[in-house]
């Protein structure tokens, strides 16, 4: 069995020492971490588009070197994902942590003549994963959402994550325990078994100016963390971005976390620093870590770690509402009654669509109707009986299953719009349609699709 798997099983707590590709070295990896069991993993392209495939860096170490390789979606399709699937077992790699990603530095909206660029799903990724067989399967979540829609959708993803196929989780870097409290209670109020582990980083005021500069996408650093890491780098007192590394490490544990995958802490010096922290506080109890914890952030409320909240109506409007509505009655009348589908694969059979201008006609016709009501862009296959009549083109990522992970209060990760998921999640809580957010797995869409009419797809593909 492979070891991470073995780790899992036994409820080993573990440690994943993440290595980013793009600083082209070779690493002394480490097989033990603070007495803990260590295994590595290489991210996919964190500095740049073209950094190092995980799968290519992975070669410079041994076989017998326990791996997880990070598969991000942007920028790839499903065909490139089988592939790498394939290349991967033949590498011997039985770990994966399958991602959506974050924004391609280099994106295209698709708007200037070039191409869109395309984002393979985590949910389409893990599906496809478990169906080759074999791997260990990881996914991303993010607790650290604080307004309730966002929240939402990020929960509902992670039901499909976990019925996609996931063995594991890993959160995404934070400091909010009370989140990753959360997350764990979740996970044990729905006796889901996937083992979880909570990124963390030793947080410099660097590398938080840094995130915040950048806006390192769903990453939150607030003004009240700035100021104490300020504070502390001007008193000398730097080497507390370790201790308090090593006090979430040991909070996790507590809390029954399976891990951490410990990130941007790759050089022996930094390691050993929080080896040693780790060595001297590991004999506290939760309260007691908690507490340091609690007074090395300044914490007194509580609120230290929540942005400030943003505006975005916390109810679906009245025009949403009627939207829903008709849209849901004519996708009954239309598309899914069994008079509908008859004549339509009737219609749709004869060899009369075949010809060029006629299938041009349609397409055009297909976008005429839609585009100035959902935002259509002739993907090809429809989803929006799956989507509450939100298309899930209009997401610059055009994911169908949930949210990425990069949105920040309700906001798009690209930052020019409402995330449409938030959207799509409230709207769900007042038509009482949560379960198809949680439940359904929207299959991805095959690029030989894109650019043809859904309707006569939908009709001949359907059972009448
Ligand atoms: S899901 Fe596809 S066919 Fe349906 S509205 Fe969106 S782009 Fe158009």
């Amino acid at each position: 069995m492979p070891q991470l798997s073995s780790f899992f099983q036994k409820n080993q707590f573990c440690i994943l020492v993440e290595y980013l590709t793009s600083l082209n070295e070779i690493f002394a990896v480490k097989t033990a971490f603070a007495g803990y069991p260590a295994v590595m993993t290489l991210a996919d392209r964190v500095h740049s588009d073209h950094d190092m495939a995980p799968l290519e860096a992975s070669k410079r170490y041994p076989n017998s070197v326990e791996k997880v390789l990070h598969f991000a979606g942007k920028g790839r399709d499903i065909q490139d994902f089988e592939l790498f699937l394939q290349q991967a077992k033949a590498a011997n790699i039985n770990n994966l942590l399958l991602l959506t990603g974050d924004k391609l530095k280099e994106h295209h909206d698709g708007k200037d003549g070039a191409e869109r660029s395309r984002y393979l799903e985590s949910v389409n990724a893990v599906m496809a994963a478990k169906q080759f067989g074999g791997f260990c399967i990881g996914v991303a979540f993010n607790p650290f959402k604080y307004v309730e829609a966002e929240r939402d959708a990020q929960y509902l993803k992670l039901h499909k994550k976990i019925k996609a196929g996931a063995d594991f989780i890993i959160t995404q870097l934070g400091y909010d325990i009370d989140a990753l409290k959360q997350v764990k209670a979740f996970l044990k109020r729905h006796h889901y078994a996937q083992k979880i582990l909570a990124c963390v980083m030793p947080l410099s005021l660097a590398r938080a100016n840094f995130m915040v500069k950048n806006k390192v996408a769903g990453i939150v650093i607030t003004p009240h963390m700035l100021k104490v890491l300020a504070d502390e780098k001007q008193a000398g007192l730097s080497e507390r971005v370790y201790l308090r590394c090593a006090l979430q490490i040991l909070m996790c544990k507590q809390l029954g976390f399976a891990g951490v995958d410990l990130s941007a802490c790759h050089k022996p010096e930094e390691q050993m620093l929080l080896e040693s922290y780790i060595e001297q506080y590991r004999h506290l109890g939760l309260d007691a870590l908690e507490s340091l914890w609690m007074s090395l952030w300044k914490i007194k409320t509580g609120k230290e770690f929540i942005p400030e909240l943003s505006s975005f109506s916390r109810q679906p409007s009245s025009s949403q509402m009627i939207k829903y509505y008709q849209l849901h009655l004519m996708h009954d009348a239309l598309f899914d009654s069994k008079i509908a589908k008859g004549v339509g694969r009737f219609i749709f059979k004869a060899p009369f669509w075949e010809r060029k201008a006629a299938a041009k006609t349609l397409l055009k016709t297909e976008f005429i109707s839609k585009h100035s009501i959902v935002g259509c862009e002739s993907c090809g296959h429809c989803r929006l009986g799956d989507t509450l009549y939100i298309c899930p083109e209009t997401c610059p990522k055009g994911l169908a299953n949930g949210p990425c992970g990069g949105t920040s209060l309700d906001r798009c990760e690209f930052g020019d719009r409402e995330c449409i998921h938030s959207v799509k999640a409230r709207l769900a809580k007042a038509v009482e349609q949560t379960q198809v957010l949680k439940e359904k797995l929207i299959p991805t869409v095959p690029i030989e699709v894109r650019g043809t009419s859904s309707w006569k797809n939908w009709y001949l593909a359907t059972e009448v």
